[in-house]
């Protein structure tokens, strides 16, 4: 009945959206205060890094109290053992030991993250995606399609789904977009969700014939939507366009609500700064670098959580009703898109899979002309010529065999200005308005 345990959450999850600011203020500094002393108390990882700075929860009484503790990087999660990390810290032969579910993110980052979930966690997840969906216009019944790097879901099949409800039909980006307009002509799924760059293959194929495919909604996430890739998607396929986002490890941050002005914050489950270079919340209007605090996860918890993603904050009400806070855009993400010689884009998210060669300690893809892209790989012990050709095969392949792949074997990655080791990086100068959307981040 672990389904059921989702549905209860999502029925008062969504009452949440018609609360008051101070009804919403109230929840969370109860929910963080809670947090922080069960992490501190629990969690072997976040009591040292709290001592070794000298801060204790009993100082934070009001969320602005919040800068007191030191921001969490993704680098403390990777060095870490996650069982250093998790509240539950019991021996394997334990009972209290909790069924773990073991994900290993990938990301764009190229260095995997282990997080370790339970179900519960797993539960607040589905719950907050399904509340952003429902805003979106999905019902329960709805045939529902999405598109992926992946067509792996995380919880596997439901035994609702013979029943019609939450329906999901799983597409792949690595597949040619002929093959996933015919399969969206099959499946004629009344709500799809998917990458930008995966969508807008599609459209393009579709508008090139001058058709059009209906399907009411489409939801965006994971690479930041343009004006132009929105527009071309919204008119391909005739939809109402959301643009989501989130991240593996805390679900969805924010959703757009039906009003299209921003994207709302999950202010009842995630408490999201904005900061400038000293580290100060900038004001609305103005863009930041995005630190979050997950308030429902406390067996593996997330506390000021820098994401090397940047947004811009928006001030003033929504005319949905929601006071739920917004933010104006993403103006930066980790991930990034590739330019074929055709002029096509595809997602830099389809080039996750050399990641999971066994040997790749690390891998990336840098583009610098129309013509090729260097693939950058970090072997984990000595290298094998013929497993780098094999992977040099299959980067070309995933390149839809358009681009020369320049094999460059390195000892380590190098990060970037931000910190971050940025998987896909496309340096080509600006063109169909893409540059922002590829290259951000860069020079941020
Ligand atoms: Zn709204």
């Amino acid at each position: 009945m672990r389904w059921w345990n989702t549905y209860r959450l999502l029925t008062t999850m969504t009452e949440r959206l018609q609360w008051s600011p101070e009804e919403i203020a109230r929840y969370r500094l109860w929910k963080l205060k809670n947090l922080l002393e069960y992490t501190y108390f629990n969690s072997p990882f976040y009591r040292r890094f709290y001592d070794q700075h000298s801060v204790h929860p009993d100082q934070i009484k009001s969320e602005a109290d919040l800068k007191l503790l030191p921001i969490l990087e993704k680098k403390h999660l990777q060095e870490n053992d996650p069982l250093e990390i998790v509240t539950n810290p019991a021996d394997e032969d334990d009972d209290r030991r909790p069924d773990w579910r073991i994900e290993v993110t990938s990301g764009s980052t190229g260095e995997p993250l282990t997080i370790y979930r339970t179900w519960r966690d797993l539960y607040y997840i589905k719950a907050k995606i399904i509340r952003a969906f429902r805003q979106t216009g999905f019902h329960f019944y709805d045939r529902q399609a999405v598109l992926k790097s992946s067509t792996e879901s995380l919880t596997g099949r439901h035994w609702f789904e013979r029943f019609g409800i939450l329906r999901k039909y799983w597409l792949s980006v690595t597949d040619p977009p002929g093959y996933n307009l015919r399969r969206l002509q099959e499946i004629r799924p009344q709500h799809l969700h998917g990458y930008p760059s995966g969508l807008l293959s599609i459209a393009e194929l579709l508008l090139e014939h001058k058709q059009t495919f209906s399907i009411p909604v489409i939801c965006t996430g994971a690479e930041v939507l343009g004006p132009t890739v929105r527009r071309e998607i919204s008119e391909a396929f005739r939809a109402e366009i959301f643009d989501l986002y989130g991240v593996r490890e805390v679900g969805n941050i924010a959703w757009e609500c039906s009003a299209h002005e921003g994207m709302h914050i999950n202010d009842d489950a995630i408490i999201l700064e904005l900061l400038d270079e000293n580290g100060n919340e900038v004001s609305a209007g103005e863009e930041g670098e995005i630190v979050v605090t997950y308030l429902d996860a406390i067996e593996f918890p997330f506390i000021r959580y820098r994401l090397g993603d940047r947004a811009v904050r928006m001030g003033g009400n929504c005319p949905c009703g929601s006071s739920f806070n917004r933010l104006k855009n993403i103006t930066g993400r980790s991930d990034a898109r590739i330019k074929l010689p055709s002029g096509k884009w595809i997602s830099g998210l389809v080039f996750q899979e050399l990641r999971t060669a066994p040997w790749v300690s690390a891998f990336r893809i840098i583009q610098e002309d129309t013509t090729s892209i260097k693939l950058q790989v970090v072997p984990k012990a000595s290298l094998n010529p013929v497993e780098l050709d094999a992977l040099v095969a299959r980067t070309s392949e995933l390149a839809r065999g358009e681009l020369k792949v320049v094999p460059e074997v390195l000892s380590k990655l190098e990060c970037d200005k931000s910190g971050k080791i940025r998987a896909v990086i496309c340096r080509l100068p600006d063109q169909n308005g893409m540059q922002s959307e590829t290259d951000y981040g860069e020079d941020a």
